[in-house]
C-alpha cells in the first residue's frame, strides 16, 4: 500500500540543495566563461571568486524552495529569465548592466525590436526552460517531503546568504552583483536610482541667460577614463604612447591638472558643473554646462561607452540625444570593449548636423581596468602584456605595458574624432576623470588613495578655422599650459572656448585666464 509518506520520497533539504546546485553551477560556468587565467595561481583565485558567486546564488535558490507557493511563482520566473539572458549572452554578448536594463525598458513596447531578437533558437530555449520549471514545480508539490522545521531552517539559511552580497559583505558585492542572478537586482536598482536622479527637478539655469558666439564652434568634450598625465609624451613620458597626437601641432597638453576626486562617479559631475572648493557637493545637485549650451542654440548629444551612473545620469539626460555605444558590455565580461566603437555613432551624428552648432560629450572607457579589453591586437605595442586579471600576481612591467597600450588606443580614437572635425570650426577638450595607480606605492588601479590618482590627463585640439577665429583663446591656452590647475576650471574653460556669453562663467577661473609666465 502506498502511503502519502512514500509518495513524497524526497526530503526538502535534498531537493533544495539539488536545485540550488544545478542552477548555480550552470549559471556560474556560463558567467565565468572567458575570464582570463594563465597559471595555477590565477586559476585558483578565479575559482575562489566563482565559488563565492555560486554560493550566493545557491542561497537565493534555497530561499525560494523553502515554501512551495513562493517556489511555484518565483522559481519559474528566475529560471526562464536566466535561460533567456544566458542565450543572449552567447548570441549577442549581453551582460546585465544598468544600461541594458534602461534599453530593455525603453524598448519594451517596441515590436520591431522584439521581432529582430526572436528566432527559433530563443523559442527552443524558452520552451525548454518553461518545461523544466514546470517539472520542478510538479516535483516540489508531489514528491517533496516537507516539515515546518526544515522549511524555517532552509528559509533562514537562504535569507542570510542572500543578505551577504546585498548588504552584509560589501566586498563581494561588485563581483556577485555583476552576475546572474543578482545582476538582475543590482542593475535594476542602479537603473532606478539613475531614473530618480534624472527625474529630480534642477533649476540652476532656468533664469540664466546664455548667448552664442557670432561664429559658434562645435565643441567635443571627451571624458577620459583613468588616464594619468605623466604617461603622455607631451608631459615628458619617455614612451610615445600617443603617436598620432604627438605629431599634431594643434594639440595643447596641460600636464599639471589636479583633481580631488579619484573615481568616476565622483569625478564626472565635477567636470560638468560649476562648483567651488568650499561647496563640492553642488556638483550632485545642479545642472551642467549642457543646459547653457542648449540655451545658446547648440544641439547636444552624450555618447556613452560606459555605464551612465546615477551620479551623472542627470547630465546625460540634459542632452538632446543619448547614444549607448557598448550597452551590452560589462567590466566582468572581459570581451573587447573599445572606444573605437564610438566613432561610427559620432560620425553619423556629426553628419546629421544642421545649421546649429554641436556639443558632443563623449564618455570613454579609456584606460579602465581590465586593460586588455580596451585595446585591439594591433594596438598592443608594449609587451609583455597582462595575461590574467589578478593584480597582486602580475608583474609591474606587464601592468604598465598593458596600461600604455590603452593609451595607444585612446590616441587612435582621438585621432579619428579629430579627423571628423578638421574641416569645421571646432575644438576638442579631453579631460580624464582621474589618474591610475601603477604600483609606485605598492598600489594599483584607482578609487583608493594615492597621489598618482590626482593628476588626470588634460588635452585640447583645435581646427584651423577655430585657430584663426579664436587666436587669442589658443594663445592663452598655450601660455598657461605649464601652470597648475584644479579641475574646477573645466566648467569655465569649456564655456570660454565655446565663446558663450553667460553670467555663470567666471573668466578668472578658466584655464584661459592670463597668468604670469613661469620663470
Ligand atoms: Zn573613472
Amino acid at each position: 500500500m502506498h502511503t502519502k509518506h512514500t509518495d513524497k520520497s524526497i526530503a526538502l533539504w535534498v531537493f533544495s540543495a539539488a536545485i540550488a546546485l544545478l542552477y548555480s553551477l550552470v549559471i556560474g560556468l556560463i558567467e565565468f566563461q572567458g575570464v582570463p587565467v594563465s597559471d595555477f595561481y590565477s586559476f585558483a583565485v578565479t575559482s575562489l571568486q566563482w565559488g563565492v558567486v555560486v554560493f550566493c546564488s545557491c542561497g537565493l535558490v534555497v530561499l525560494l524552495t523553502c515554501n512551495r507557493w513562493v517556489f511555484s511563482v518565483l522559481f519559474p520566473l528566475l529560471l526562464v529569465v536566466s535561460a533567456v539572458l544566458c542565450y543572449f549572452r552567447f548570441a549577442i554578448g549581453l551582460s546585465i548592466t544598468p544600461m541594458a536594463v534602461e534599453i530593455f525598458f525603453a524598448n519594451a513596447t517596441d515590436i520591431s525590436m522584439a521581432d529582430s531578437l526572436i528566432n527559433w533558437k530563443l523559442i527552443v530555449v524558452f520552451l525548454l526552460s518553461v518545461t523544466l520549471a514546470a517539472i520542478l514545480v510538479y516535483i516540489r508539490w508531489k514528491r517533496v517531503r516537507t516539515s515546518h522545521r526544515q522549511s524555517v531552517v532552509l528559509g533562514l539559511v537562504g535569507f542570510v546568504i542572500v543578505l551577504c552580497p546585498v548588504t552584509l559583505i560589501k566586498r563581494i558585492q561588485p563581483a556577485v552583483g555583476a552576475r546572474l542572478p543578482y545582476a538582475l537586482y543590482f542593475s535594476t536598482r542602479q537603473y532606478l536610482n539613475s531614473r530618480h536622479e534624472v527625474l529630480t527637478e534642477r533649476n540652476t539655469y532656468t533664469r540664466v541667460d546664455a548667448g552664442p558666439s557670432a561664429t559658434p564652434p562645435d565643441v567635443i568634450f571627451v571624458i577620459g577614463e583613468s588616464l594619468r598625465a605623466d604617461h603622455l609624451p607631451f608631459n615628458g613620458y619617455e614612451r610615445n604612447t600617443m603617436p598620432h597626437l604627438a605629431t599634431d601641432t594643434a594639440v595643447i597638453s596641460f600636464g599639471n591638472m589636479y583633481t580631488d576626486f579619484v573615481y568616476t562617479e565622483a569625478s564626472v559631475p565635477h567636470l560638468l558643473t560649476c562648483w567651488k572648493a568650499d561647496d563640492p557637493d553642488k556638483a550632485f545637485e545642479e545642472q551642467s554646462f549642457v543646459t547653457l549650451f542648449k540655451k545658446a542654440g547648440y544641439r547636444t548629444a552624450w555618447f556613452a561607452n560606459q555605464d551612465v551612473s546615477a551620479s551623472y545620469s542627470y547630465f546625460a539626460h540634459e542632452c538632446d540625444t543619448i547614444v549607448y555605444c557598448s550597452p551590452l558590455s560589462s567590466l566582468y565580461s572581459y570581451d573587447k570593449w573599445l572606444d573605437g566603437d564610438i566613432v561610427p555613432h559620432f560620425d553619423g551624428w556629426m553628419d546629421a548636423s544642421n545649421t546649429a552648432p554641436s556639443l558632443a560629450i563623449v564618455h570613454t572607457i579609456g584606460s579602465h581596468w581590465w586593460y586588455k579589453s580596451h585595446y585591439s591586437e594591433n594596438q598592443a605595442v608594449f609587451k609583455p602584456e597582462i595575461m590574467h586579471k589578478n593584480v597582486g600576481d602580475l608583474s609591474r612591467e606587464a601592468m604598465i605595458n598593458s596600461y600604455d597600450n590603452t593609451i595607444v588606443a585612446t590616441d587612435e580614437f582621438l585621432h579619428q574624432i579629430i579627423d571628423k572635425l578638421r574641416d569645421r570650426n571646432a575644438i576638442m577638450v579631453f579631460v580624464s576623470d582621474h589618474g591610475e595607480s601603477l604600483g609606485e606605492n605598492g598600489v594599483y588601479l584607482h578609487a583608493t588613495e594615492d597621489e598618482y590618482l590626482h593628476y588626470p590627463a588634460c588635452l585640447f585640439w583645435y581646427s584651423g578655422t577655430y585657430g584663426s577665429l579664436f587666436a587669442d583663446k589658443i594663445a592663452a591656452l598655450r601660455a598657461n599650459r605649464l601652470h597648475s590647475y584644479n579641475t574646477s576650471a573645466v566648467f569655465h574653460t569649456v564655456l570660454s572656448l565655446a565663446d558663450i556669453t553667460t553670467p555663470t562663467k567666471t573668466d578668472s577661473l578658466s584655464l584661459l585666464y592670463h597668468r604670469r609666465a613661469l620663470l
